[in-house]
Parts: structure tokens; C-alpha cells; sequence
């Protein structure tokens, strides 16, 4: 899988990318607008990191130029707080995703693997974590067999936990994924908070080893085992 990320402040692009190959991603730096648009023109890559402010060229015309050319690669853009403008401009101009800087770098992987998975049509069709099970087709969710009940949206928020196993999941992701809402002018952390306390009581309270874990300041995590 290779990445090419188009940021021209050093400290981050070296950050994005050392960590990035720490993951196992394949990752080509460009440091400047120039670079980037050369690059993202003559290359093929499986997703594209852009900064928005760039010197020589900006994001947005990098972005105009790949998508003129047809290139469907997809481009998650990186913006600055506050900077909502830059963002709407930016979907409009193609991107598939952004993110607000500063960001969690598991929030940044967790895109990543949404939108390089976004495509694929093996999608699984049932997820299990421990002896939890979702059955996507049928909506049924049982755990040691015993059937759970669960609302639209409890059922909507179990799976995107389902999905990212094992990885933190931020608020701003269940805000974004879950719920929906790009505008963070509305609060959604006690909505967030009602609905997690009602999953974790329909699914953990009956069983000694829970599963979901609150990661204090940073989000949720589902996975096997007692400690988050
Ligand atoms: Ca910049």
C-alpha cells in the first residue's frame, strides 16, 4: 500500500511518515506543492495525505489537477482548525475525507483503512469479537448465543466498534462515521456517552470479561481482554 503524503511542515511529514511505515505503509514525502502535484501526476498511489496550505501550488489545486486527469485515487485532506472553508472547498473539489490538525494518529489510521477499504465488496457480513457476533445481513447480535436487542443506532454504533477492533475509536470518529454530523458546533458527547453506557449495559453487564473499554480523554475500544 503506498501513500504519498503532501505536507510541506517537516516536523509533521516526517512524523506522518515514520509512523505510517511503521504500520507497514509504503510512504513517498513531498515537501512542497510542486513536488506533490508532480508526483500525485506521474505516480500511482492508493491514497493521497494533502495538506491544504501549501507553498507553490495549493492542496486545492493539486486536488483539482488529479481529479481533472481522472484519477480516482482516493485523497484525505488535512486541515487547519477552524479552517471550515478550506474543508468544504476541498470535498467540493474531490476529497473523500479530510481531517482537523491537530489529530490523533489512530484516528488518521482508521481513516486510511476506511478509505482504502471503501471499494472492496468483501466487506464481511459478520463480525465477532470474543463470543460477541453481528450478523450484518440478518441484524441479528448474539453473545455466548444469548440474543441482544439492540436500537438502529446502538446496532449502527456496535458495528463501527465491530469494524475497528482492536483500535481506538475517537469521539470525533463516532461523531464523524456514526452519527453523521460534520458541523461540530452541535455537542455530541453525551449522546455518545448515552448511547455507549446502553450498549456496555446490553452487552457487558451480564458477563465477567467486558469488551468495550473507555479509553478516558481519547475515545472507546472493543476488543478481547481486560485491559484497554
Ligand atoms: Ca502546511
Amino acid at each position: 500500500m503506498h501513500i504519498l503524503v503532501i505536507e510541506d511542515e517537516s516536523k509533521v511529514a516526517k512524523a506522518l511518515r515514520d509512523g505510517l511505515a511503521s504500520e507497514g505503509y509504503n510512504v513517498t514525502v513531498a515537501q512542497t506543492g510542486e513536488d506533490g502535484f508532480f508526483l500525485a501526476m506521474s505516480q500511482t498511489f492508493d491514497l493521497i495525505l494533502l495538506d491544504l496550505m501549501l507553498p507553490g501550488r495549493s492542496g486545492i489545486e493539486i486536488l483539482n489537477g488529479i481529479r481533472r486527469k481522472n484519477r480516482d485515487v482516493p485523497v484525505l485532506i488535512l486541515t487547519a482548525k477552524d479552517a471550515i472553508e478550506d474543508r468544504v472547498l476541498g470535498l467540493d473539489s474531490g476529497a473523500d475525507d479530510y481531517l482537523v490538525k491537530p489529530f490523533a494518529f489512530p484516528e488518521l489510521l482508521a481513516r486510511i483503512r476506511a478509505l482504502t477499504r471503501r471499494g472492496r465488496i468483501d466487506l464481511a457480513l459478520k463480525l465477532k469479537v470474543a463470543n460477541l457476533e453481528m450478523d450484518c445481513v440478518t441484524r441479528k447480535v448474539t453473545r455466548d448465543k444469548r440474543d441482544i436487542l439492540l436500537t438502529g443506532k446502538e446496532f449502527e454504533l456496535l458495528e463501527y466498534l465491530m469494524r475497528h477492533q482492536g483500535h481506538v475509536v475517537s469521539r470525533e470518529m463516532l461523531v464523524h462515521d456514526v452519527w453523521h454530523v460534520t458541523d461540530r458546533a452541535t455537542p455530541l458527547d453525551n449522546v455518545i456517552d448515552v448511547h455507549v453506557n446502553r450498549l456496555r449495559a446490553k452487552m457487558d453487564a451480564d458477563f465477567d470479561n467486558k469488551l468495550l473499554h473507555t479509553i478516558r480523554g481519547v475515545g472507546f475500544i472493543l476488543k478481547e481482554g481486560d485491559e484497554p
